[in-house]
């Protein structure tokens, strides 16, 4: 079938407005590791997708999937030993204070958990989160989500403070150390604020690389204060690692880099590499406290095949190395694209941590105007090369490159040399 047919069909059958990527969309038919195939059988190099993070169709992952299917796949009201083996093993990948898990099946529905924990042991209402920022679609997770820059309002009981950078600072020509002051006054005023409008202050929500704000790089020392400020005034850090946990970085959890210790973590997206399966972890009392109130149930969570897969991805990512592949990878990757930006006038900057990189796209001669219309050039361009990105980023100007954990160093030469000739091409 050719794509316009499909295209038709589906906002037939989907409506109007369900997203596709790319000025040409792409039909794909099969994964396999790193690799998307189209319906031609042309090859492209996945470099946006972290939720197959062992690789497209993983045969280990896929042989343990079927194996459980084929044995027992039930709700959870029943003992099973493989729900709690995953729980244990998943708390045991943090420090101490974390201990127990409740499962879930999408990012969105393991924030809700930790928002109910996090309201319901302190009795109040009030989140923070930042203002460029998405942690998922439901109602209640939808008010903590404002893309595009400085949504800085109160929503009811959430209130968005300025996500920290360096790139474009709060108050411009401060020193560091005065720029995280300047970022964490925001939040001490945000707390106040919802203490002061009588929900009061329950827990500030993170990324903790900030990802869909576009990387940036933070003042240094604002987390681990913010953490501090945070527990001074009786919340719950909540540190949502969706995106950022499960060696995205080169470290198991974004919080490790980022320099603190969340109370409760959320998990998502590369825990079933594609089966739905999301956690939230805390300490004993959290988790017993929401139980206790909340009687919490879930249909598809907590299964004897959510647990074989969840152990089958974490059997691969500890036996083929992919921790030290992603630190090793993304750090000469980065490296590369960084000597490009000295010779580049449009590559505002190079930001990233691990496989997660973000190229700022920016407006010739300007002072780090941002340029949305040349990131979506570049990213499609490099479709059209056979490598796949995407835009992202408070301004959506940054072609954000994320691929599976089992990104190689050769994928990276191959991706370096289709970004120098898009770059060519684009700069004429
Ligand atoms: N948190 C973050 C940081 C995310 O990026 C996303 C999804 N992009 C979510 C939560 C929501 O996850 P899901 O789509 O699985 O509900």
């Amino acid at each position: 079938m050719d794509t316009t047919t499909l295209v038709a069909r589906r906002e037939r059958a989907l409506g109007a407005g369900a997203p596709l990527f790319y000025d040409k969309p792409l039909h794909i038919v099969r994964g396999e590791g790193v690799y998307l195939f189209d319906e031609t059988g042309r090859r492209y190099v996945d470099m946006y997708n972290n939720v197959p993070c062992v690789g497209h169709a993983n045969p280990h992952v896929v042989e343990a999937m079927a194996r459980q299917q084929a044995t027992l796949n039930v709700h959870s009201r029943y003992l099973h030993e493989g729900i709690v083996a995953l729980a244990e093993r998943l708390a045991a990948l943090h420090g101490p204070a974390i201990e127990s898990v409740v499962f879930s099946c999408s990012g969105t529905e393991a924030n809700e958990v930790a928002l109910r924990m996090a309201r319901g042991a302190t009795g109040k209402t009030g989140i923070v989160c930042t203002n460029a920022t998405y942690h998922g679609n439901s109602e209640a997770v939808g008010k903590m989500t404002r893309m595009g820059a400085g949504q800085n309002s109160v929503v009811s009981d959430v209130c968005a403070i300025p996500f920290p950078e360096r790139l474009r600072p709060l108050v411009p020509g401060a020193s560091e150390s005065d720029l995280a002051e300047a970022y964490l006054e925001r939040l001490r005023s945000a707390i106040r604020s919802l203490e002061e409008d009588g929900v009061g202050f329950a827990g500030f929500i993170v990324c903790p690389i900030f990802a869909n704000e576009g990387l940036p790089d933070v003042p240094r020392g604002f987390m681990a204060r913010a953490a501090e400020m945070v527990r001074a005034a009786g919340g719950f850090l909540i540190a949502d690692e969706v995106q950022a946990g499960y060696c995205r970085t080169g470290r198991w959890w974004g919080y490790e880099g980022a320099g603190f210790t969340p109370d409760i973590v959320v998990t998502g997206k590369p825990m079933g590499n594609g089966l739905p399966l999301a956690a939230t972890a805390a300490s004993k009392g959290l988790v017993d406290g929401f139980r206790a109130r909340t009687r919490y149930f879930n249909t598809f969570a907590s299964s004897p095949l959510q647990a074989a897969v969840g152990m089958a991805v974490l059997d691969v990512i500890e036996r083929e190395g992919l921790q030290e592949n992603v630190a090793r990878v993304g750090a000469s990757l980065k490296a590369s694209l960084h000597e490009r930006k000295k010779k580049c006038a449009t590559i505002g900057d190079v930001r990233g941590h691990g496989l997660f990189i973000g190229v700022e796209m920016v407006k010739r001669g300007s002072a780090l105007e941002p340029d949305s219309d040349r990131a979506i050039e570049v990213v499609n361009k490099l479709k059209d090369r056979g490598f796949l990105t995407s835009n992202a980023g408070a301004f959506r100007n940054v072609v954000k490159i994320r691929p599976p954990l089992v990104f190689g160093q050769h994928d990276a030469d191959e991706f370096l040399t289709a970004f120098d000739a898009t770059i060519a091409e684009i700069d004429g």
